[in-house]
C-alpha cells in the first residue's frame, strides 16, 4: 500500500490550474492571481502629509521649543483631494490635513499638536527633523516594482491593494466545477424520520461546507443508491459535467462497495486506491479524460470513504492540495507546529494516523490533547478538534510529554 506522501504526489502530480480568466475587482476575493501585479506609477504618487499640521521649512524652526516658539506667517490651508498648492516661502506655512499634498516649497511637517495657532499665524513650539511626516512620492513602491507574485490568494487586504494601484479588474485562476456525490442506501437527509436502518447524510452536507469555506459551491449535490446502473448513470453525467467529482462511500471492500469498479467501466485511470493512512485507507483516486477535442485535458476524480470522519479528512489531505494547486494557490504553505502531547498514544497497524486533537498554549508552549471519539464515524471528535496530531506510520507508541508535528484544521486556507 502507497504512504501518503506518494499518494499526495501522484494526486499533484495530476493537476493543472485551470486556464486564467479576467475578473472585476469587486468579484475577485477567495481567488487566486493568475498575473503578476506590479506597481503602475509611483505610490503614493505625490508627497502627502502623514499628520494633521503644518506645511513648513525645516530651516525655519531649526531651535522651536515651548518656551521659544518660532512664529510663521500662515498663507493658507490644503485640504484632502485639493491641487491648488500654495507655494511655502521663507517664514511662511500652509495647514494641511492627513494625507493632502505637501505643498511647493515645503520639506516637512509638523503635527497640530506641536504648534499654537492664531489668526494668521503659527507658533510652532518644537524642533522637528527634515522631511517629517511625509509619505514620499513611491516611498511604498516605486513604478515599475514587483507587488505581488502569481497564485497569492486575493484576500480583503490584497483587493485593497489591487485597487490602491489602480487595478479594476486582474487575471484569477477560474474555480473548478466540482459534482459531490453520496452513496449509500442507508442515506436520508436530515429532517426526515429514521427507519431502522437508515442513517442521515452527513457527507453532502459537510462536503459541501467545505468547499464553501474555501470560496466554492458545488455545482451539483447528488445522492445515489448502492446500484450499479444508478450509479453508472449518475456518475457518468457527474464526469460529463464537471471539472472534478468528490464520491463519497462504496469504494472499500463490501458487497456493494462498486464505486471503484463503476468509475473504471466509464474509462476513468485509476491512479491509487487505498493508502496506508487512518483515517481514510480506501481512498480512490483517478483521472477521466474525455473525448479528444475538450478543452482541459482530463478531469480529477476522488472516491473518498464514506465514514464522515474520514470523508472529511480525506477531502482535507487530498483534496485540498489538488484545489489549491487548481485555483493556482502554491502548496507550500502547509505549517505544521511542533506540539508537547498531553497524552500518550499507541497503534498497532503500520499507518500513518492523524488523530484529532486540542492544540493550546500553556506557559507559554504549545500542547496538544488528543479528542475523545477517534473513530471514523464519530464526527464529535472531528468537531471539536482545532488540528491533527501526525502518528507516523513506522511508530507504533508516542509517550506523555513527545514532541509531536500537527496541522492547525483551519478549513477555509
Ligand atoms: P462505505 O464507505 O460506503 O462503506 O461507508 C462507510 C460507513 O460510512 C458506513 O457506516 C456508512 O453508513 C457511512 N456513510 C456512508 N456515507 C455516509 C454519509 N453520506 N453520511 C453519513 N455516513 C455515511
Ligand atoms: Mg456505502
Amino acid at each position: 500500500m502507497i504512504d501518503y506522501q506518494q499518494a499526495l504526489l501522484k494526486v499533484l502530480a495530476h493537476v493543472q490550474p485551470l486556464p486564467r480568466k479576467r475578473v472585476k475587482l469587486e468579484d475577485a476575493a477567495g481567488y487566486a492571481l493568475a498575473q503578476k501585479i506590479s506597481a503602475r506609477d509611483d505610490l503614493p504618487l505625490f508627497d502627502r502629509s502623514a499628520m494633521d499640521g503644518f506645511a513648513i521649512r525645516r530651516a525655519d524652526v531649526g531651535g522651536a521649543t515651548a518656551k521659544a516658539p518660532v512664529k510663521l506667517t500662515l498663507i493658507g490651508t490644503i485640504y484632502t483631494g485639493e491641487r491648488n498648492r500654495p507655494r511655502v516661502k521663507p517664514g511662511t506655512a500652509v495647514k494641511i490635513m492627513t494625507g493632502a499634498a505637501v505643498p511647493d516649497g515645503a520639506d516637512t511637517v509638523v503635527k497640530k499638536e506641536h504648534c499654537a495657532e492664531s489668526d494668521s499665524q503659527v507658533a510652532v513650539k518644537k524642533a522637528v527633523t527634515m522631511g517629517e511626516n511625509i509619505r514620499r512620492r513611491g516611498g511604498e513602491f516605486e513604478k515599475g516594482t514587483a507587488i505581488l507574485p502569481l497564485g497569492v490568494r486575493i484576500t480583503p487586504p490584497v483587493v485593497g491593494l489591487l485597487a490602491t494601484c489602480g487595478y479594476a479588474r486582474v487575471f484569477v485562476y477560474p474555480k473548478p466545477k466540482i459534482s459531490l456525490v453520496v452513496t449509500g442506501n442507508e442515506l436520508v437527509p436530515p429532517g426526515q424520520r429514521l427507519r431502522r436502518g437508515q442513517i442521515y447524510d452527513a457527507n453532502s452536507y459537510a462536503l459541501a461546507a467545505a468547499l464553501l469555506e474555501f470560496g466554492i459551491a458545488a455545482s451539483s449535490i447528488v445522492w445515489l443508491k448502492d446500484d450499479k446502473s444508478i450509479l453508472k448513470r449518475g456518475l457518468a453525467r457527474a464526469l460529463r459535467s464537471s471539472d472534478m467529482i468528490i464520491a463519497s462511500g462504496g469504494v472499500s471492500v463490501g458487497d456493494r462497495d462498486y464505486v471503484k469498479d463503476i468509475f473504471e467501466e466509464l474509462g476513468v485511470e485509476t491512479v491509487f486506491w487505498r493508502v496506508a493512512v487512518k483515517p481514510g485507507k480506501p481512498t480512490y483516486f483517478g483521472i477521466y479524460r474525455p473525448a479528444a477535442g475538450k478543452k482541459h485535458s482530463h478531469k480529477l476524480v476522488f472516491g473518498l470513504p464514506g465514514n464522515p470522519v474520514s470523508v472529511l479528512v480525506t477531502f482535507r489531505q487530498y483534496v485540498k492540495p489538488a484545489l489549491r494547486r487548481l485555483m493556482g494557490v502554491p502548496n507550500d504553505q502547509r505549517i505544521f507546529l511542533p506540539a508537547t502531547l498531553q497524552q500518550p498514544l499507541r497503534k498497532k497497524t503500520p499507518r500513518l494516523e492523524w488523530v484529532r486533537g486540542v492544540l493550546s498554549v500553556r506557559r507559554g508552549k504549545l500542547v496538544v490533547v488528543p479528542t475523545t471519539g477517534q473513530e471514523s464515524h464519530m464526527l464529535g471528535g472531528l468537531a471539536r478538534a482545532n488540528c491533527l496530531i501526525e502518528f507516523p506510520r513506522r511508530e507504533t507508541s508516542l509517550d506523555k510529554n513527545s514532541t509531536v508535528n500537527v496541522e492547525l484544521l483551519n478549513w477555509g486556507e
